[in-house]
């Protein structure tokens, strides 16, 4: 529907067919913005374009609102595996307890903060093709009396994680945070290929960054472990805040 080329254009013409083109472009722009609705689009897409559509009503501006996005796991390590309670002290005390003693602590001091926390059993459904900002997996080492070296934490991402920089920095984030926290050292020599290969690395989805921690040794660590548990689990948990908010941290060297 375009007008003819006039050889010769005068002013009139020019203005009549500018004019024209403006009615189109607002006829077009009227037709794709009635045309557009975020429920064409299905599933998260669709969600996340509605509520960027929707105006959002804070009443109290430090409300964590967004963090309810943000999905955190942790793997409670040994839990719901049946005989299998990890490593065992001599005054009965077993490795799955401290584990869980601690796993229950961060969930709950994640979601203070306000993020959405799962807290997973160690072979849990829910790991196959799991989703979350990041994934932790807590353990800890041996209850053995392995000498006065026997003593630190030590975190692992997996071996060939698809994004090696996001596995390093939840590496960086925990190992940094939760050696300030709790004044335990870092034991870089006793990761095992149990660490980096990890189960559950395989069982969720790529895009999940992943990591496992062992707090500590259950014989020399007893203390921190058991009775500053809380100590623990606030440098678990301002490892993954760290991770989740993207600080700048120095990646530490993981031999
Ligand atoms: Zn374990």
């Amino acid at each position: 529907m375009s007008s003819p080329p006039s050889p010769h254009p005068n002013d009139s013409s020019h203005t009549g067919r500018l004019v024209q083109a403006a009615l189109s472009i607002s006829v077009l722009l009227a037709t794709l913005f009635t045309a557009f609705s975020p429920r064409l689009f299905s599933g998260d897409f669709g969600e996340t374009i509605l509520a960027l559509m929707t105006p959002q009503v804070v009443s109290d501006p430090s409300a964590p609102v967004a963090r309810q996005a943000v999905r955190i796991g942790i793997v409670s390590g040994h839990w719901g595996n049946g005989e299998d309670v990890g490593a065992v002290c001599g005054n009965g005390v077993t490795e799955v307890d401290v584990n869980y003693n601690i796993a229950v602590l961060v969930r709950q001091e994640l979601e203070k903060l306000g993020y959405t926390v799962d807290l997973l059993q160690e072979f849990d459904p829910r790991l196959t093709g799991y989703r979350a900002a990041a994934l932790v997996s807590i353990h800890n080492d041996t209850c053995a009396d392995l000498g006065p070296e026997a003593t630190g934490y030590k975190v692992a991402a997996a071996v060939g994680s698809r994004d090696p920089n996001l596995s390093a920095r939840l590496v960086a984030c925990l190992s940094t945070y939760y050696g300030r926290d709790t004044g335990l050292p870092f034991h870089p020599s006793s990761i095992t290929t149990d660490m980096t290969g990890y189960h559950a690395f395989d069982e969720m989805d790529p895009a999940t960054t992943s990591a496992i921690i062992e707090t500590g040794f259950l014989f020399l660590d007893y203390p921190t472990l058991t009775e500053h548990t809380d100590l623990v689990a606030k440098g678990i948990v301002d490892g993954i805040v760290c991770f989740v908010n993207n600080e700048n941290i120095a990646s530490t060297p993981v031999p």
